[in-house]
């Protein structure tokens, strides 16, 4: 049994940059973050037990210092976090930022404005929250729903994949021929290195291991796109979830993880892998 890993896998610069900034703030007080700092229990658990407080709940705040999450804010949620708590560090990544920019850009120029991505995911609602009006489409069937305008502004959530974004547009356009339809593209290079990367790996395996959190919006995509071109694929948040027996008649099995998983969780199930491997080579059963 071979064991191929993803090119491009795991933790996103967004993430790393945010959890350091809690790890380096952690050791000078009282820290909370709003929301999920990252999509894995592993992590969240982690943080907890170096007593960072987790809340999605302002009012529940007990700290001094409160992280915003790469996912980011709309500026008046970002306004009330600001009003309630004396120091606030921001880890939007840079990449939702500009999507924010687009999203800004477009209004202002007179669009309307949509977003591609999932309406009640975080960065969807921080994108949209400002805004008097707004869609957001996830599906073709959202796209029959528009009502009709004569501009339309699209930006994509980052973690999109990029064919359904670009299916998205394209229905808008045939949808309404005579309206202007400018679309900017947001999704994040991270999030498109680790798609291509699936589907170059998915192309030569027979089972592909896709581990990362079950909140994990990109591990979610990252399995369905593995799933278009290998009809095995395990979804998994650690190690002890694998079972040797899916991988009885395996030859190839790859390993991918999204932008939530962190390294030492990727390297465990690898390990793991080729120790099944071994056993395989030596005839033991599974
Ligand atoms: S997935 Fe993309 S946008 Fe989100 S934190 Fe990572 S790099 Fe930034």
């Amino acid at each position: 049994m071979r064991i191929l890993r993803a090119t491009h896998l795991g933790w996103c610069f967004g993430v790393r940059d945010a959890v350091a900034l809690v790890a380096n703030e952690d050791r000078h007080g009282h820290v909370a973050v709003l929301g999920e700092l990252v999509h894995n229990e592993t992590v969240n658990n982690a943080l907890r037990a170096q007593g960072v407080q987790l809340t999605r709940d302002l009012d529940e705040v007990r700290a001094d210092t409160v992280v915003v999450t790469a996912h980011g804010l709309s500026d008046t949620a970002l306004a009330r976090v600001r009003e309630r708590v004396p120091r606030v560090l921001d880890a939007t990544c840079p990449l939702v930022q500009r999507a924010h920019r687009a999203m800004r850009q477009l209004v202002a120029d007179g669009f309307h404005p949509v977003v591609i991505g999932k309406h009640d995911h975080v960065e969807v609602r921080g994108l949209t929250e400002d805004l008097v009006e707004f869609d957001v489409v996830l599906a073709d069937e959202d796209v029959r729903l528009l009502a009709p305008r004569w501009r339309y502004g699209v930006v994509a959530q980052t973690t999109q994949p990029v064919e359904r974004v670009a299916r998205l547009v394209e229905a808008i356009r045939q949808r309404f021929p005579e309206s202007e339809v400018r679309f900017v593209d947001t999704v994040c290079r991270p999030t498109k290195q680790r798609q291509a990367a699936a589907i170059a790996l998915a192309q030569q395996c027979d089972a592909v291991v896709v581990i990362g959190g079950r909140q994990s919006n990109n591990t979610r995509e990252l399995a369905e796109t593995c799933a278009q071109f290998c009809r095995r694929v395990f979804r998994v948040e650690s190690v002890e979830e694998l079972d040797a027996t899916w991988f009885a008649e395996s030859e190839t099995v790859g390993v991918t993880a999204g932008t939530s998983t962190p390294d030492k969780v990727i390297d465990a199930v690898e390990q793991w892998l080729w120790a099944l491997a071994s056993q395989h080579a030596h005839g033991v059963a599974a």
